[in-house]
């Protein structure tokens, strides 16, 4: 499961982080994925839940959601967000465009007890 080794990702990065915070206890986990990225928030969230639960971790409470996809208009300049069946510029219908965001996975807030 693509997700598994994902979450477990995270888990790592998770757990290095709170090595810089000894006593204290994680209690929340924002996390985007972008639209491109090919995750499901569903999925990811209960990926992370089990990885959790299976270190002793049930209290952790994760807030996965769906960034939105940004792109940029290389002909005019303007910043659009595109259809997953339409890429073109939604101002002057250009189809050189550059994704700037909703491609990948971002750990936003971490909350401390
Ligand atoms: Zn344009």
């Amino acid at each position: 499961m693509h997700e598994m080794s994902i979450a477990l990702d995270i888990s790592e990065i998770l757990n290095e982080e709170m090595e810089k915070h000894p006593g204290r206890r994680l209690a929340k986990v924002a996390i985007s994925i972008g639209e491109l990225s090919g995750i499901e928030t569903e999925s990811l969230k209960f990926a992370l839940e089990t990885a959790f639960a299976e270190q002793g971790r049930k209290e952790v409470e994760f807030d996965v959601r769906k960034a939105p996809l940004k792109a940029l208009c290389k002909e005019c300049g303007c910043e659009f967000e595109p259809q997953a069946s339409d890429f073109r510029c939604t101002r002057c219908a250009s189809g050189e465009i550059e994704i700037t965001a909703g491609q990948s996975l971002t750990i936003e807030t971490i909350t401390l007890q």
